[in-house]
């Protein structure tokens, strides 16, 4: 290894993964600054998939959009414990209810928890403990069911996907009576959403919420 590739790596970890600027942070402060937030305050929203009542963060476009893909595509997960912290900060603001108990929207067939890799973990963890809130790491499942996926259309294919949840069998007891709030990195079309409240609503929680670090303007069904 050569001086000038340490050198590389040392400055690589300072660096914005947006900018490229010297940076502590993985998103420096000047691009974190050019995030823009969305409305303030819980709203109910009539999404593409249906009614849903949630938070957004910030708008995804933008710096945003790079970062979230950063996270994602590029699998720097470095991002997520910062973004996680801003997502928590906006959070705070709003009423939370009594002890809200955070879902986060899980990746398809992994059942671990405390995945560093996956920002709503992430969120989860970070949301339950300054939000004086407990966290539902592993309540809700995502599962295959491929033995139906064949005989589908493509849009009904991507909706069974989309919609492949359920709830892990400890899950009822605990979000029974519950204020509870499903965590996922972007709202679109409110698929993910809407399938993920449907099975939550099957513990009878009190209330069901989302809370997304960012969401889309295009895919919000217009005028309402
Ligand atoms: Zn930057």
């Amino acid at each position: 290894m050569t001086i000038l590739s340490v050198l590389h790596q040392v400055f690589a970890d300072k660096a914005c993964f947006l900018c490229g600027e010297q940076s502590d942070y993985p998103v420096c402060p000047g691009c974190a600054s050019s995030f823009r937030t969305c409305e303030p305050g819980w709203s109910d929203r009539r999404l593409t998939a249906g009614p849903a009542s949630g938070f957004s963060a910030y708008w995804y476009e933008g710096t945003m959009r790079q970062a979230i893909l950063q996270m994602k595509v590029q699998g720097e997960y470095q991002l997520a414990g910062q973004l996680a912290d801003m997502l928590a900060n906006l959070a705070r603001s709003l009423l939370l209810g009594d002890r809200p108990i955070f879902v986060p929207v899980p990746r398809f067939g992994v059942r671990q928890q405390g995945d560093p890799r996956h920002f709503p973990q992430v969120a989860c963890g970070t949301l339950s403990a300054s939000c004086n809130g407990d966290s539902g790491i592993g309540l809700l499942l995502k599962t295959r069911r491929t033995p139906l996926q064949t005989k589908l259309s493509d849009t009904r294919r991507l909706k069974n996907v989309d919609g492949a949840f359920e709830l892990s069998p400890g899950a009822p007891g605990k979000l029974h009576d519950r204020t509870v709030i499903i965590v996922d990195d972007v709202l679109t079309t409110g698929a993910t959403i809407c399938a993920a409240t449907g099975v939550i609503l099957q513990a009878r929680p009190h209330q069901c919420l989302y809370l997304t670090l960012a969401r889309s303007r295009a895919t919000i069904a217009s005028g309402l």
